[in-house]
């Protein structure tokens, strides 16, 4: 693939998936189906602006596919998305949907959109915008959005009641990621990234490695990065050498290290909404602040990428330690292929996003179950049933990578595609 056609996330998704078909001797009706989303949606969205002007913002809503219950994917809110994006991600959530076995296929939506030019009334009418263009093509039993990139439980507290109000009746299953006490789950905020670590503790399990004492570096100090941070030293008795983030000020990253482990409190403590550290405490308590790049160069046992895709490039992948064992990608789409083939050859253990941060999506699917029986579970229960979960979809890939003498990545996707293909052929669609 060409190196632009790498920068396009849908070619990316579809050359990933060429690749396993093919391994996988897949029919070529099989291939064209899942190749393409089955559904697509772009929608105007007049929105009144706070100064009595209307802004036309565009939106989009992608099924990919629902073969083994209804699509399921977040809403992502962005200046610079693109249907080949929301393509992209509907189609990995229909891989991350089956790999973690739970009852729901892949769909994404978006809005072009810079939300944070947005007031709290505009944002407001544009969610309700969003539902009333689109309402009819969702449902409990239909299509599932979430939040996502730019989009909060307040606002899908917002969407929410949009279609309630259409609908006539209170349907919380409609949307996940609410807010706690308007219909969400507990254990959601936790969930992606201590699913990160569950996977983990099972890879180390695999590899006969001992957790306790184990190193981590980890990119990123967002939602799925404090939580895995958190996971790795309560979980595993391991530590946490290094964070890397986003500095909005700078524009530029860097990384907070401590030698004897960082306090993932504290940093929370000292971090803003979106995942930025304050350098002068993070000093003054004595962090050293480096370059953001260096988190991947660490003597460590295990790297976490959670910020962004792309981050592991073939350019910078040599530069990881001999040290290193696990690779458990908790961002989307962390690493391009030039270097997964590099890392496939130096025998890194690598856990695939769409495996390894499936905790977020599984604990929205507990959202919904828990809305429909109207019984909501205390945190420990969600916690436990979603370590469950994680684990045995790690023990299916590993199962499968041991079978077929695959690498991990194909093996996820070998679970994924063959399960979507069966409930495809199992309802007579083929
Ligand atoms: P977030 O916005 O809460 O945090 C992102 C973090 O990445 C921030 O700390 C930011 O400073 C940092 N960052 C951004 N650009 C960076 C860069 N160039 N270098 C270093 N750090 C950088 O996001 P999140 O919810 O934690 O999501 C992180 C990743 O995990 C994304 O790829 C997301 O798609 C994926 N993911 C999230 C969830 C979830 O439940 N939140 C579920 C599945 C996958």
């Amino acid at each position: 693939m060409a190196k632009h056609e790498e920068m396009n996330p849908f070619k990316l998704a579809q050359a990933q998936f060429d690749q396993v078909a093919e391994q996988m001797g897949l029919e070529p009706a099989v291939r064209e189906m899942l190749r393409w989303p089955l559904r697509e949606f772009r929608f105007q969205l007049p929105v009144r602006m706070d100064d009595g002007s209307i802004k036309v913002f565009f939106g989009f809503r992608v099924q990919h596919n629902d073969a083994r219950g209804p699509a399921k994917g977040g809403i992502r809110f962005a200046a610079n998305e693109t249907l080949d994006t929301v393509r992209a991600l509907a189609t990995w959530m229909t891989w991350k949907c089956a790999v973690a076995d739970i009852p729901l296929g892949g769909g994404k939506g978006g809005v072009v959109v810079d939300p944070s030019m947005l007031s709290t009334g505009e944002k407001e009418r544009l969610c309700r915008e969003w539902i009333d263009a689109i309402w009819k093509n969702l449902g409990p039993r239909n299509d599932v959005p979430a939040p996502d990139v730019g989009t909060t439980p307040q606002m899908m507290g917002w969407m929410m009641d949009e279609y309630s109000k259409l609908r006539g009746e209170y349907v919380p299953g409609v949307i996940t990621g609410k807010p706690v006490g308007g219909g969400g789950s507990l254990g959601r905020t936790a969930a992606t990234g201590f699913g990160v670590v569950v996977t983990v503790r099972e890879a180390m399990k695999h590899l006969g490695i001992k957790s306790v004492g184990r190193t981590a570096s980890i990119q990123g100090f967002g939602n799925v990065a404090q939580y895995a941070a958190r996971t790795f030293i309560e979980m595993l008795g391991g530590r946490v050498i290094c964070v890397s983030c986003w500095d909005r000020d700078d524009r530029t990253s860097y990384t907070f290290s401590k030698e004897e482990g960082v306090d993932p409190y504290f940093l929370q403590s000292i971090t803003d909404q979106y995942g930025t550290v304050d350098k002068e405490k993070a000093q003054k308590a004595g962090y050293v602040i480096e370059d953001g790049d260096v988190w991947l160069t660490k003597d460590v046992d295990v790297l976490i990428p959670a910020a962004v895709e792309g981050v592991i490039t073939g350019d910078n992948v040599q530069q990881i330690s001999k040290q290193v064992k696990i690779l458990a990608e908790g961002a989307n789409g962390p690493t391009l292929l030039e270097a997964d083939k590099v890392l496939k050859e130096r025998g890194i253990f690598v856990i695939p996003d769409f495996l390894c941060n499936a905790g977020g999506v599984t604990c929205s699917y507990f959202e919904q179950v828990q809305n429909d029986m109207n019984y909501y579970w205390p945190e420990e229960e969600v916690l436990a049933k979603l370590d469950q979960k994680m684990a045995s979809a790690f023990k299916a890939v590993l199962a499968m990578a041991r079978e077929k003498h695959l690498y991990m990545r194909d093996a996820a996707y070998w679970v994924a595609i063959a399960s979507v293909e069966r409930a495809m052929r199992l309802r007579g669609w083929l």
